[in-house]
């Protein structure tokens, strides 16, 4: 048997396989704490709950249109002018399963084989392995903690090259919880208009920004930038919705043409009857979502605050999403729980094993130097798992 090229190098999601090493253990009676969540630890708001429930007692439980139903399409219109004043029609919108599988059509619509896509490292671990499944291959461009995690732009022109089709953008950032100013953006953006290449703006995190940060959404910034954008976003983590698998992506109608072909060869169209719960919640009252973004604030400023505290630990202040990013390459070489620490991934595991608590190595985000950790849990569980990292990193020894 045979696997394609593409696909055999394709890594499987380090942090759903490390996420389900932590629940096993919890599930085997041993008292884990997992800094892994990648989703918001609240539920889904009742009234948006309750639409989803109503449509499928009514029967809405048949195919829709390939790129969603014109009623969710109008409402993510609405949303955009609402909160980014940005004029789209509904056929400039597809809603796709989730986010991640808008991420993955536009990258197949856009990249032949060989072409580039630049992605400023670190990133979302599935970037690369998109652009690996389309044929294409990423170009990194490093940041770190003194740089805030953000590219300039000319870091940006040096990694242009006659191949590049795409740059993919998410701020705020997974996992490093950089929030790019206007300003960075609008930069970023003359450089982009000086060439032929499309940006892939994944606005997933915009509700949840913090401090001095302000969202801005990138094709808002100038008005050539709609015709090269694709803006992603959806519900997942605004509305605490992940397991509902709605996202969608607004751009130019070639490029959501081409990505509406290739999901009506593969998932054919969105889950039907979730489809109207997400236009109430996206048109809906919005207070739990400043709710849950206060919540998150908190355990935030608790978080990061705790880790600086810690030796060996450099831990910018995440600005935005639910994820804080310490920089623990300080004690690498030296022993931790019997063994040296060589990396992240040594580091993540000696956490978990010899200290019970779950965090997610930066290697996958392509930064071996820092460690991932959530905040997407109850205060309660942060501060016992802060206690147990703190305890580890102080019998660090040579
Ligand atoms: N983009 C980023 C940066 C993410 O972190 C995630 C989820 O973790 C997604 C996209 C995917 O969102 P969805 O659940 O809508 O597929």
């Amino acid at each position: 048997m045979k696997i394609s090229k593409r696909i055999v190098n394709i890594s499987e999601s380090m942090t759903l396989a490390l996420t389900a090493k932590a629940r096993q253990m919890k599930k085997n009676g041993i008292d884990v704490v997992g800094f892994g969540a990648g989703e918001p630890d609240f539920d889904t708001p009742e009234y948006i709950k309750n639409v989803a429930i109503e449509d499928i007692q009514k029967g809405v439980t048949k195919y829709t249109d390939t790129s969603g139903t014109l009623e969710l399409r109008e409402a993510v219109c609405k949303k955009l002018k609402r909160d980014n004043d940005l004029d789209y029609t509904p056929r400039q919108i597809i809603i796709s399963p989730g986010a991640k599988f808008s991420l993955y059509i536009a990258i197949l619509a856009l990249c032949d084989d060989g072409d580039e896509v630049i992605i400023p490292s670190p990133y979302w671990l599935t970037y690369p392995e998109q652009v690996k499944a389309s044929g294409g291959a990423s170009v990194f461009i490093e940041t770190s903690v003194d740089s805030e995690f953000k590219i300039t732009p000319n870091q940006l022109k040096k990694a242009i090259s006659p191949r590049t089709v795409a740059l993919i953008l998410n701020s705020p950032s997974n996992p490093t919880g950089a929030v790019y100013t206007r300003k960075e953006l609008e930069d970023i953006a003359d450089v982009i208009l000086a060439t032929n290449v499309v940006v892939i703006s994944d606005e997933i995190y915009e509700s949840l920004v913090y401090d001095d940060a302000e969202f801005a959404s990138f094709p808002s910034l100038r008005p050539e930038l709609k015709d090269r954008t694709v803006l992603v976003n959806g519900v997942s983590k605004t509305y605490s919705m992940t397991g509902w698998r709605i996202g969608y992506a607004a751009g130019p109608s070639e490029i959501i043409d081409a990505m509406s072909r290739l999901q009506s060869h593969s998932t054919s169209n969105p889950t039907s009857f979730v489809q109207r719960a997400c236009a109430v919640a996206m048109l809906g009252d919005q207070s739990f979502v400043e709710e849950m973004r206060q919540a998150f604030d908190k355990r935030r400023r608790y978080m990061v605050e705790r880790l600086n505290s810690f030796p060996w630990v450099k831990c910018a202040v995440p600005k935005g999403a639910f994820y804080a990013f310490p920089d623990v390459s300080g004690c690498y070489g030296k022993k931790l729980g019997g063994r040296i620490i060589k990396g992240s991934m040594d580091m993540a595991e000696v956490l978990l094993d010899e200290f019970k608590t779950g965090v997610i190595p930066g290697l996958p985000f392509g930064d071996d130097r820092c460690i991932r950790l959530s905040y997407a849990m109850s205060m309660e569980e942060i501060e016992k798992g802060l206690d147990r990292i703190e305890k580890a990193l102080e019998s660090v020894r040579d």
